[in-house]
């Protein structure tokens, strides 16, 4: 059993099976995840019980040995345009999937895979084209951030090129690397709770994204966990035949149904409105007509909405849209009153921008 993989529940549970008060399960989460005491949690500033290196001695409640391993991080490749790093994450099994740590002016943001591959095979992306090979575990997702953190702990000389101060952690985490989050909700719902648990890692649920091409099984379960986390939805096409062809997961989830939820979701106080993500890809789905449409079609969710121009990648023939076209859009969104940015990915350069992952 991996430590990594357990909330703080299942820690205090198994804690409590094995005769030794619970509340150890807080020391063991500081020690490990602010302290980085990664391979030794019970060892740290915050004290613990002498019997807990027993503990984990001992058999865990599966009967497996206690394990303290996280996926390894490879050598980077670093964006000589905006110091946006890509790292290879080697899992144990000897998979590889990728983590994107982008500085920012203020802020660290670590974009995290969920899965190795892809079931979801959109057309417009890279990682769609690998198949789906398997689900991530809890650990394995969470253990990039402890990664990641350490790896900027150890590379102050980044930090300052890229013009932060050499004490910045990670302050923000998006699910939009590889997979479909909401195509593994266990391990998402234990990483979510590590993330947000005040003795883990303590971000603030505003500061963490889970992207979703809208597969609206998972967003119904993930909005019943009431984490407050912002939701991501990728819609990048209006018209159900395109989005049916750009996005398959449209003859399983139809938009309009994903939308009724988020609709009945806001009303009720169980969501905030989405953020939508729109792909915008030259003379695919990028005509001002489409941009009336798509205003008409969110609209009443209030949400912020993000045009993002295609990132290329070897084989595929769709271009991004010129500037001209890509504002113009834009400012038909926000004539109707919808926030709308334009969002130039980073780490292009280094295929590390969205859509873009692949190994
Ligand atoms: S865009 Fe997201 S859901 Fe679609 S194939 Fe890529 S990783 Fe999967």
């Amino acid at each position: 059993m991996n430590f990594y993989s357990c909330t703080r529940a299942d820690l205090a549970l198994a804690l409590q099976q094995a005769n030794i008060p619970a509340i150890h399960s807080e020391a063991l989460y500081k020690n490990a995840y602010r302290h980085g005491n990664i391979t030794a949690p019970w060892s740290g500033p915050h004290s613990t019980s002498k019997d807990l290196e027993t503990f984990f001695l001992s058999p865990s409640p599966a009967g497996s040995p206690w394990t303290f391993s996280l996926p390894e991080f490879e050598a980077p490749l670093e964006s000589t345009e905006d110091h946006a790093l890509k790292f290879g994450v080697r899992l144990a099994d000897g998979y590889v999937v990728e983590a994107v740590l982008m500085p920012e002016k203020t802020r660290l943001t670590l974009c995290v895979s969920t899965q190795a591959g892809c079931r979801q095979a959109c057309s417009f992306c890279h990682t769609g084209r690998m198949g789906f090979t398997r689900n991530l575990s809890t650990a394995e997702i969470i253990g990039q951030v402890l990664q990641a953190q350490q790896w900027a702990a150890a590379h102050p000389e980044w930090l300052e090129r890229a013009g932060l101060p050499v004490t910045q952690r990670v302050t923000n985490l998006v699910c939009m690397g590889m997979g479909e989050p909401l195509d593994n909700l266990e391990a998402l719902r234990g990483m979510l709770e590590i993330l947000l648990d005040p003795f883990g890692l303590q971000l603030a649920p505003r500061k963490v994204t889970v992207s979703t091409a809208g597969h609206l099984d998972g967003l119904r379960e993930l909005v019943s966990w009431n984490t407050g986390v912002q939701i991501a939805l990728s819609l990048h096409a209006v018209d159900p035949a395109l989005r049916r062809k750009i996005m398959p997961i449209e003859g399983r989830f139809p938009l309009e149904q994903v939308l009724a939820f988020f609709q009945e979701a806001i009303a009720a106080g169980t969501s905030k409105p989405p953020l939508v993500q729109y792909t915008m890809i030259a003379g695919v789905n990028d005509s001002l007509d489409i941009a009336h449409q798509l205003s008409a079609l969110v609209h009443g969710l209030k949400p912020k909405v993000n045009l993002i121009p295609f990132n290329p990648f070897p084989g595929s023939a769709f271009k991004a849209p010129s500037r001209e076209r890509l504002f113009a859009f834009q400012d038909i969104l926000k004539q109707a009153g919808i926030p709308t940015s334009t969002r130039f990915s980073k780490g292009k350069d280094i295929r590390a921008a969205c859509g873009q992952l692949h190994v």
